[in-house]
C-alpha cells in the first residue's frame, strides 16, 4: 500500500537535510520506534530532524507524491502511541526546531517553534511575570508541538483550561507540502471556520505544526498548596466534588491512592509526607492577594474536614510545595518501575461522577485479579487508570487487557464520560473510537482527514479504527 524508503528516497533526504539529521543507523532509530506506551514499538525506515519549515514543506510534497508515510514526532513522551510509525516510512522529528522566537510583553503573547520543551516556556515567561498555565505532568520532557497535537491538559486545567484555550496562531504544513498561516496575535478572531481549533488535538494526522503563538496571562503572585490525607479513597473523591459544589475553583485538585504513593517512595528512594493514609488530594490555590488565598485555604480546609480528612499539610513556600508535588510528578515512572508491563487508560467523566467511577473500578480489580491503581486530575473528572501485570502470565495478560479496557470505557461512557481526556486516541484506543463517538461522527472525522490528506500519508494508523 505504501512505498518503501529506497536509495532514491535517501538521496532526496540527504540533499534536503543536513547529513547529521538523516538517521538510518538501527541503534539511532530505536529511540524513534516508541513513545511512553509500554510494549508498543514500530521501527521507522529513516528519521529526519527538520530545522526549517521549508524543509518540511519539500519533504511532505515529495512523500505525498511517492506515497511514503510520515509520522511527526515531538519529544516522544506521548501516552497513546501517536508518534510510533506503525507503517514504517519516515519519522519527522521536530526536536531541533526548539527556539523561543519572541515574548511580546505588549500583546501578552509568546511565539515558539514546536520542539520547545513546555517547561522552558514556563521558565521564560515566569521570569517576565507572565504565566502559561497548561502544565502536563511531563512538562520537563514533552514539547509544545506535541501538547498542541494532543491538546494536553494538566493539573491546572480545572481553573485555567487546557492547551486549546491559549493557542492564538499557528503555522502548519499540509500533507501536500503547502504552508498555511492561521490566526495571529489576536485575542478574538471569527474569520471563517476555526481551523486552529481543528488542528489542536488532531494528533499529527492533519498537518505538521511549525510555529505557534500562545496567549499569556499575568502570573498569580501567591500560591498555597495543601496535601490532604483520607482513610478511605471514597472520602477523597467525594471531597473533590464537594469543593467544586461549594463554588471554589482551586488551580488544581489531584487525586492519588496509597498504592501509588508507596510506588513513588520506592522509585524516589525516600519517604513522602502523610504516607500512612489510604488516599490523598493535592490541592493548589492561587491568586494575587495573600489574604484572599488564605481565606480560600480555610474554606477548602473546612470542606476537607467535613468530609473526614484525617490530616492536612499546608505549603506556602516553593521548596515545601515542590516536596508535596514530588510524588505526583513521579507517579507514572514509579508505576512503570513497579510493573514494567502495565496498561494506562485516561478516561474523563463529569467531575461530580468521579467517586461513582472509582467505585466501579474497584469492582473490576476484584473481577480480574490485577492491581488497578487510579490517580489523576480529579478536579477535571480525568482519571488515569493503571492496570499492572507484575509477574502474572503473559498470555493471560494479552487476552485480558482488551476486556478490562472495554469495561473501563463502558463505565466512563455510562456515566456521561469519554474514553480519553488528554492522552489522545492514537494507536492504542482507535478500535474504541466508534463506541465512544458513534459511526456518524467517525464518518465526519474520516471526511475531514480525506480533505487534508487524501493519500493518507500523514501519521496513518492513528485515531481511525481499521476499516471493516
Ligand atoms: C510521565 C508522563 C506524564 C504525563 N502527564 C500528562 C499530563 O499531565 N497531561 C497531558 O495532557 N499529558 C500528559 N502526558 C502525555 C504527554 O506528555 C503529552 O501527550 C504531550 O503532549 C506529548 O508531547 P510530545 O512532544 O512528547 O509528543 P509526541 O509523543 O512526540 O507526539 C504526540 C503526538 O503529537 C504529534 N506531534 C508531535 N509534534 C507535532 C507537530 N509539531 N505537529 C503535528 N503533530 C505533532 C505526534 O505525531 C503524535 O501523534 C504525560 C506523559 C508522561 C510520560
Amino acid at each position: 500500500m505504501y512505498a518503501k524508503v529506497d536509495d532514491e528516497v535517501l538521496k532526496f533526504l540527504t540533499n534536503l537535510f543536513d547529513k547529521d539529521e538523516v538517521l538510518v543507523d538501527p541503534d539511532l532509530l530505536e529511540k524513534y520506534s516508541h513513545d511512553e506506551v509500554a510494549g508498543l514499538k514500530a521501527e521507522p525506515e529513516v528519521v529526519v530532524r527538520a530545522t526549517t519549515v521549508h524543509q518540511i514543506s519539500k519533504l511532505m510534497n515529495f512523500a505525498n507524491e511517492k506515497k511514503i508515510p510520515v509520522t511527526p514526532r515531538g519529544a516522544g513522551y506521548g501516552l497513546s502511541g501517536g508518534a510510533v510509525p506503525i507503517y514504517g516510512g519516515i519519522v519527522l522529528s521536530l526536536e531541533k526546531m526548539d527556539r523561543i522566537l519572541e515574548i511580546d510583553k505588549k500583546n501578552l503573547m509568546i511565539t515558539v517553534e514546536p520542539g520547545v520543551i513546555t517547561g522552558k516556556i514556563h521558565e521564560a515567561v515566569e521570569k517576565e511575570g507572565l504565566f502559561y498555565p497548561p502544565d502536563p505532568a511531563s512538562l520537563d520532557s514533552c514539547s509544545i508541538g506535541g501538547n498542541i497535537a494532543e491538546c494536553a491538559g494538566g493539573p491546572r486545567a480545572i481553573k485555567y483550561g487546557v492547551t486549546r484555550e491559549y493557542v492564538c496562531g499557528l503555522e502548519a504544513v499540509l500533507p501536500s507540502g503547502e504552508i498555511i498561516q492561521l490566526g495571529g496575535k489576536l485575542v478574538k478572531n471569527v474569520t471563517g471556520y476555526d481551523l486552529i481549533q481543528l488542528l489542536i488535538g488532531s494528533e499529527g494526522t492533519l498537518a505538521i505544526i511549525t510555529r505557534i503563538i500562545l496567549r499569556l496571562i499575568p502570573l498569580p503572585r501567591v500560591t498555597i498548596d495543601l496535601l490532604v490525607a483520607f482513610n478511605e479513597f471514597q472520602a477523597a473523591a467525594d471531597t473533590a466534588s464537594a469543593i467544586i459544589e461549594r463554588q471554589i475553583l482551586p488551580a488544581s485538585i489531584e487525586f492519588m491512592e496509597q498504592d501509588s504513593l508507596i510506588a513513588c517512595e520506592k522509585y524516589l528512594k525516600k519517604e513522602l509526607p502523610l504516607h500512612d493514609a489510604a488516599a490523598f488530594l493535592l490541592i493548589k490555590l492561587d491568586g494575587n492577594r495573600k489574604e484572599d488565598v488564605q481565606a480560600l485555604c480555610e474554606s477548602v480546609g473546612e470542606v476537607c474536614f467535613e468530609h473526614h480528612a484525617v490530616d492536612v499539610l499546608v505549603a506556602d513556600d516553593r521548596p515545601t510545595q515542590e516536596r508535596l508535588w514530588e510524588g505526583r510528578r513521579a507517579v507514572v515512572d514509579a508505576l512503570k518501575e513497579r510493573s514494567p508491563v502495565n496498561h494506562m487508560e485516561d478516561v474523563v467523566v463529569p467531575r461530580a461522577r468521579i467517586s461513582d467511577f472509582l467505585r466501579e473500578i474497584r469492582k473490576l480489580q476484584e473481577k480480574y485479579g490485577y492491581p488497578i491503581i487510579c490517580f489523576g486530575h480529579s478536579g477535571d473528572g480525568n482519571v488515569h487508570v493503571n492496570v499492572l501485570k507484575e509477574d502474572r502470565p503473559e498470555d493471560k495478560w494479552k487476552g485480558t487487557i482488551p476486556k478490562i479496557s472495554e469495561e473501563i470505557f463502558d463505565i466512563a461512557l455510562a456515566l456521561g464520560g469519554q474514553i480519553t481526556g488528554e492522552h489522545g486516541v492514537g494507536a492504542t484506543r482507535r478500535q474504541y473510537l466508534e463506541k465512544a463517538v458513534g459511526p456518524k461522527t467517525v464518518q465526519f472525522f474520516r471526511g475531514i482527514k480525506q480533505l487534508f490528506d487524501p493519500s493518507n500519508i500523514l501519521n496513518p494508523g492513528k485515531i481511525f479504527p481499521p476499516r471493516r
